[in-house]
């Protein structure tokens, strides 16, 4: 990877380039430390970046319609005179090397689009988060000015939790469905989502999705009450026809009023910082660990001591902690 110094990412991020964007997000995801360390400098930096903007996770099984969804309300977003970045979190990357999401020829409007900024699939993604650089690249995103930032995930495993973990609106994503279709839909999620899409309502899949509104609607009805003031809303679309944006925009607009208006918005964000903190903090201490020889060598020599009653497990025990004392403090 070709190397810039840090006013090369700051100004370009200023500039709204998108080029530039790109490169500070594989900057980030770089594992040469080189490039952590202007990594490193370029997120402190853009820290106090004072952007108004709203992350949204978006989640649902394939084939739902997500990335239609996507192509169009992040279109019908622009029109109304957003900036829309779109971000996705792959499992399927780690396991095959692979994307399941990058290998389509997906939202290819909206990538053409001066206004858009479209990363299919992170590399170097780990799914359990730790490795995860996607809340570094909705950073890096909303100092190059977007104000909308889309997150996707396939639901699969952990990714929703982590998702849910690093955006302001949760929306899951079905599809038109009978009581038994319905039932299938894990209840975590559907207590995590802020907002459930209905799609492909169109065609003769009207009548089904009006029923599935009145189903989730009672469904939802029986969790306990949010204590955010926010109950879980349910909106009906067909990415494909292009009808109910408005709705679901709508939906996350007001979503962002009410939390706003009782501080829950920001102290959520503050609140994903400090876990977000604590989670690296914690894998690097781990890793830390791992890395040390010496650590290793003298945990052996006095793991024989013990073995051979040459040393009590106390002593022991001091002599290795002051060795990670030490390395540490
Ligand atoms: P994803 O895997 O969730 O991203 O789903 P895609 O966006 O790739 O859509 C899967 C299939 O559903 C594609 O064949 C789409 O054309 C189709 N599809 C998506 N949205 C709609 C819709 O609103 N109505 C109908 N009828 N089909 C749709």
């Amino acid at each position: 990877m070709k190397r810039f110094e840090l006013d090369y990412y700051l100004n370009g991020l200023k500039a709204h380039d998108n080029v530039i964007l790109a490169r500070a997000i594989t900057l980030v995801e770089s594992k040469r430390k080189e490039d952590q360390e202007v990594a490193n400098d370029l997120l402190d930096r853009i820290v106090e970046t004072k952007q108004r903007s709203v992350r949204i996770g978006i989640t649902g099984t394939p084939g739902v319609g997500k990335s239609s969804f996507i192509e169009g309300f992040g279109s019908y977003l622009i029109e109304n005179g957003k900036r829309v970045a779109v971000l996705a979190i792959d499992p399927s990357s780690q396991k095959t090397g692979g994307s399941i999401l990058g290998d389509k020829t997906r939202m290819e409007l909206l990538s053409r689009n001066p206004k858009a900024y479209i990363r299919p699939s992170a590399s170097g993604n780990t799914l359990g988060g730790v490795n995860n650089r996607t809340r570094e690249a909705v950073l890096l995103c909303e100092a190059a000015g977007y104000d909308v930032i889309i997150i996707e995930t396939v639901g699969v495993g952990q990714s929703e939790t982590l998702v849910n973990n690093m955006v302001d609106f949760f929306l899951l994503m079905i599809q038109p469905g009978s009581g038994d279709d319905l039932q299938g839909i894990k209840k975590g999620i559907m207590e995590m989502a802020h907002g459930i899409v209905i799609n492909k309502v169109d065609g003769d899949q009207a009548k089904l999705a009006k029923q599935s509104k009145k189903d989730l609607l009672s469904a939802l009805h029986l969790f306990a009450a949010s204590e955010t003031g926010w109950s879980t809303q349910v909106e009906l679309c067909s990415a494909l026809e292009k009808i109910g944006f408005d709705s679901v925009w709508q939906m996350i607009e007001s979503f962002e009023e009410v939390m706003t208006a009782n501080g829950l918005f920001d102290q959520n964000r503050s609140n994903q910082n400090v876990s977000w903190f604590e989670e690296r903090v914690q894998f690097g201490i781990l890793t830390e660990l791992a890395d040390k020889a010496k650590l290793n060598t003298l945990q052996s020599e006095l793991k024989s001591k013990v073995q051979q009653n040459k040393m009590s497990v106390t002593k022991a025990t001091v002599e290795m902690l002051k060795v990670v004392k030490q390395q540490w403090v």
